[in-house]
């Protein structure tokens, strides 16, 4: 059977040629040059599957789509105090390049407008321009697993017009947000946004995103989950530059959008997309780009506020075997999860003394849950008077001390325990 993933994307492409309008960012000339006909689409999931239509493997530049990824890299090399010390997370309702500081200490509103970009990039290790951008390449070659490289004409064309960018770097240095040599910063960032990438890049390093910051083809964790989380709340918040809220009802999918057409969103822990379409709407979004993205959030469920509940699905059964309760969890426990288990555990009432949490079907346990089943298990245990067993082959609840020296038996199966087949 050929999937039929590739096929739904080529329709969705085909849907949304016609609909385009506005204009090639001509601010930088180089960009005027664009195919404006150019039109393309990726989607990567977590475990490493790409699907691909249009015009998937044409290069451009990256643009202000490098923004989260050199935040997200600034918060590894200096610090969430350093970073947060320097740069807000407050979106600015304005357009990308507006200067937009916070009256008093002058600190940038956000890192995905460009002045919170430029003190976002000076935050990356490296002592000039060339380190930092090459530190920059470096770690967006491991997100698109290849070796990426700039766009040298797209970098001397910006830099040649860069005066709005430099006057940031030079605001930004008088209220001491930047140190050093601002045009050496603003020249670093400007680099950083001529960063030559696909459609199929930018979904692999979407994918590395929604994955809690491991590439999904090469399993290499290039991020940890707080910086991750952190770049992804920004990113929903200040994104789409002045049309965050149009975006955050109509698609509802942490995004970032660049001036020569690409669009890269994240749906945590689901899949990571990319268009890309260069005429841009008045918001300096890809216009094309922008429909794709509702058309897909419709059809494919994807806003982030539309989540089927979860609670009771994690419970897959209780019975009674023999003198034995068993509980069957399931899928990803979270909070709603574990609650439904101890609520289906206190309302039992069970006669016997035997309970058994049987988590053989459970892949995953949020910090949450862990903490909920395991205060269950002393209750238990202490109040109830009951002997409780774990069925974890896999450890998923890695060393189980439920506290008060209650520490629940550990088995593989159910089987091992009766020496008889489960039924
Ligand atoms: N390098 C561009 C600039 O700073 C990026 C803008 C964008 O993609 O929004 O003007």
């Amino acid at each position: 059977m050929r999937s039929p993933i590739p096929d739904y994307l080529a329709e969705v492409l085909d849907d949304c040629r016609g609909g385009d309008g506005g204009a090639v960012a001509d601010y930088i000339p180089e960009l005027a040059r664009a195919n404006p006909e150019r039109l393309a689409i990726a989607l990567t999931t977590p475990d490493g599957a790409t699907y691909c239509a249009g015009d998937a493997d044409a290069e451009f530049s990256i643009q202000s789509m490098s923004k989260p990824f050199a935040y997200g890299i600034a918060l590894l090399d200096a610090g969430f105090d350093a970073v947060l010390a320097k740069i807000g997370v407050e979106p600015s309702g304005e357009a990308f390049n507006e200067i937009s500081l916070e009256e008093g200490s002058g600190r940038p509103r956000n890192p995905m407008i460009n002045a919170g970009a430029i003190a976002a990039h000076s935050l990356i290790d490296g002592r000039n321009a060339e380190e930092r951008t090459e530190r920059f390449r470096e770690r967006m070659s491991l997100a698109a697993d290849r070796e990426l490289h700039y766009d040298e004409a797209v970098y001397t064309s910006e830099l040649e017009t860069a005066y709005r960018n430099i006057a940031i770097g030079y605001m930004l240095r008088n209220h001491g947000i930047l140190d050093g040599d601002p045009e050496d910063v603003v020249r670093g960032y400007i680099r950083q946004c001529s960063l030559s990438v696909t459609t199929r890049d930018l979904s692999m390093m979407a994918a590395t995103l929604a994955n809690g910051g491991v590439q999904s083809a090469t399993g290499r964790r290039l991020s940890g989950d707080r910086a991750v989380r952190q770049t992804l709340s920004v990113m929903m918040t200040c994104g789409m530059y002045d049309a965050a809220g149009d975006w955050m009802t109509a698609v509802g999918i942490p995004a970032k959008s660049g001036v020569a057409g690409g669009i890269l969103g994240v749906l945590p822990g689901q899949v990571g997309i990319a268009v890309f379409s260069p005429r841009l709407d008045a918001h300096g979004n890809s216009t094309r780009g922008v429909k794709l993205f509702e058309r897909l959030s419709d059809d494919m469920g994807l806003h982030l506020m539309e989540v089927p509940p979860v609670g009771r699905s994690v419970l897959r059964g209780h019975d009674q075997r023999g003198d034995t309760h068993v509980f069957g969890l399931q899928g990803v426990i979270r909070f709603a999860g574990a609650e439904a288990v101890v609520r289906e555990v206190v309302e039992a009432d069970l006669p016997h003394r035997e309970v058994v949490l049987d988590l053989t079907r459970v892949h995953g346990v949020s910090d949450v849950a862990r903490r909920v089943l395991l205060e269950a298990v002393r209750r238990l245990t202490l109040h109830d008077d009951k002997q409780v067993t774990l069925v974890d082959p896999e450890g998923i609840l890695d060393d189980p001390d439920a506290g008060d020296g209650v520490r629940p038996r550990v088995i593989a199966s159910l089987d091992e325990d009766r020496g008889t087949p489960a039924d």
